[in-house]
């Protein structure tokens, strides 16, 4: 058949082709705009012209450091379809990671939020390859700044060719798009998508037994763009013309709830964090959510009392995912099967909490430490490892490639089961499993189930060296506003759950538990405030 090449330039072409009446609604400093994919796809070629105009060439790595909204999309797109290459910056790096992943990807432009401009000036004199600086605002004029030099992004657009045709030249395996691994430990890991990787991720996330993406959704994703895509849904929002809510700057679970209530969201998409912060605003009761079809959750385990409060409470479908920025990310999905439907109530949010089954396209496998695969029940703990046409098979540049990449597989790191349905769960990252006496304790399952605690909004739990069994669990809580729970009511709520020498020996009340930059819990920071 015919070996027509899979880019993103068809996803945007097709956006303005088809479905140019549709809206990318998006929120800036100053407010909410609308604009149509006709204007979108205008706008994207005079950015794309712009780039070329500043020197931009094929291969060319075109950094963001930006929140959702659709200047951001704009760049999703403008860069990869003129041949060069997207990378997203995490805007919550420190000052060394953020100057060593510029210097290490040789970003020749910076795209830079007008808010965001200190952190770049904070690191400019440390910076190698960047020849010019784009302001991205919703001013053409430009604001006072020691960035050189400096462009206004509106302004380039307004100048630049809204006609402007893009490469014909694009190789289906080209790097359209990096991001790096807010690395827990060490140097930020890169990873390169390709054009394939993504259109055929976007394709993935659309079929109705994964995320269902089509043309009829208002997709939101809460997931910032300078992470992993905001897992791909600016991309397949595109492909299909849906409508997109781009939340913008500094969204809070009240800027979260209005805009799912005024735009009638109908999927969004974000870590767990996010939705437990957003469960607390639902509780006022003044939002209609009533369109949302599904929120889609992955990062870190989405506990189940969690689910059960969205679906029972709220009646919004939840979807539980998993992935990694080295997957694009998607990688497993849970929804239940036909034959799954009559289960209990109970046995479905079982069913629903795991990670779920590998979508269409990837392959996994558990492997124990010799590498052989382990039985299928359920009980049987291995590291998964994933393989497929989105899956990275390097990090860019990195020694640390060998490490993870292993004979045509990822090595994730990550301690799962599997059972008879091939269904998967997460016990833990191996880092974090709490080994006791010679067995293993899963942190993921104690803090799940500690947030089932009426008084529980959010629990962490780390293992603390113990000289007589070598590690021992600690739960660190934060109770909810105006919640109380002491530390022998917290260990008899977890008692009738767990085996005795699974219980933390100690629970600490903490305001607030540290996080990532992409809101996961900090287990490193955890360990040191608890082991100080
Ligand atoms: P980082 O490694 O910095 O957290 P990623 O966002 O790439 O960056 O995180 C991927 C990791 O997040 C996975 O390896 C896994 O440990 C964890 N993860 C992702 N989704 C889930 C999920 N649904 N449940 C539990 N853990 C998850």
């Amino acid at each position: 058949m015919m070996d027509t090449p899979l880019t993103l330039v068809s996803l945007i072409e097709r956006a303005e082709k088809y479905f140019s009446k549709k809206e990318v609604i998006s929120r800036t400093h100053t407010g909410i705009q609308h604009f149509t994919y006709e204007e979108i796809g205008k706008r994207t070629r005079a950015l794309a012209s712009a780039l070329k105009k500043l020197g931009v060439e094929k291969g060319d790595r075109v950094g963001t450091f930006a929140w959702n909204h659709h200047r951001h999309l704009e760049a999703y797109f403008a860069a990869p379809s003129m041949g060069a290459v997207l990378h997203t910056i995490n805007i919550r790096l420190s000052p060394e990671h953020l100057t060593y992943i510029i210097n290490h990807a040789e970003d020749k432009v910076l795209l830079i939020d007008i808010d965001l401009l200190p952190l770049i000036e904070r690191v400019k004199d440390e910076l190698t390859s960047v020849k010019a600086f784009i302001v991205m605002s919703d001013e053409k004029e430009l604001p006072e700044s020691t960035l050189s030099p400096l462009y206004s992004y509106e302004q380039l657009v307004s100048d630049g060719d809204e006609n402007f045709e893009y490469a014909t030249d694009i190789d289906e395996n080209d790097p359209a798009g990096m991001c790096y691994t807010s690395a827990t430990t060490g140097k930020p890991k890169g990873v390169v998508y390709t054009h394939r990787g993504i259109f055929l991720h976007s394709m993935a996330l659309s079929m109705a037994d994964t995320a269902a993406i089509s043309e009829s959704d208002r997709v939101m994703p809460v997931v910032p763009m300078f992470h992993a895509n905001a897992w791909g849904m600016p991309f397949v929002s595109t492909m299909l013309g849906a409508t997109q809510v781009l939340p913008g700057p500094m969204m809070t679970p009240q800027i979260i709830a209005e805009m799912i209530d005024k735009y009638d969201v109908t999927i969004s998409a974000g870590v767990p964090t996010i939705w437990l912060g957003l469960l607390q605003e639902l509780e006022k009761g003044i939002y209609d959510t009533s369109h949302l079809r599904a929120i889609l959750c992955g990062g870190s385990a989405a506990p189940k009392s969690m689910i059960r409060s969205y679906e029972t409470d709220f009646n919004i479908p939840f979807i539980h995912a998993y992935g990694m920025t080295e997957t694009t990310p998607i990688v497993t999905l849970a929804r239940l099967k036909s034959y799954q439907t009559d289960l209990s109530e109970e046995e479905r949010l079982d069913i629903r909490s795991r990670q779920g089954t590998v979508v269409p396209g990837l392959d996994i496998k558990v492997v124990d430490e010799n590498g052989d695969e382990v039985e299928a029940d359920g009980e049987a703990m291995g590291e998964l490892l994933i393989r497929g046409p989105w899956i990275a098979d390097e990090y860019y540049k990195d020694d640390r490639t060998k490490d993870a990449f292993k004979d045509g597989w990822l090595y994730t790191g990550d301690v799962v089961t599997i059972d008879n349905e091939g269904s998967i769960k997460i016990v833990d990252r191996m880092g974090d499993l709490i080994k006791s006496g010679g067995e293993w304790i899963s942190s993921v399952d104690l803090e799940n189930t500690l947030m089932a605690h009426p008084a529980i909004f959010e629990a962490a739990v780390i293992a603390v060296p113990d000289p007589k069994w070598q590690e021992r669990p600690v739960a660190c809580v934060v109770l909810k506003p105006d919640k109380l729970a002491t530390e022998a009511e917290v260990l008899k709520f977890l008692e009738p759950q767990f085996a005795k020498w699974w219980l933390p020996d100690k629970v600490v009340f903490m305001k607030e538990i540290p996080k990532t930059s992409v809101g996961k819990f900090l287990k490193r920071d955890l360990r040191e405030i608890v082991n100080k």
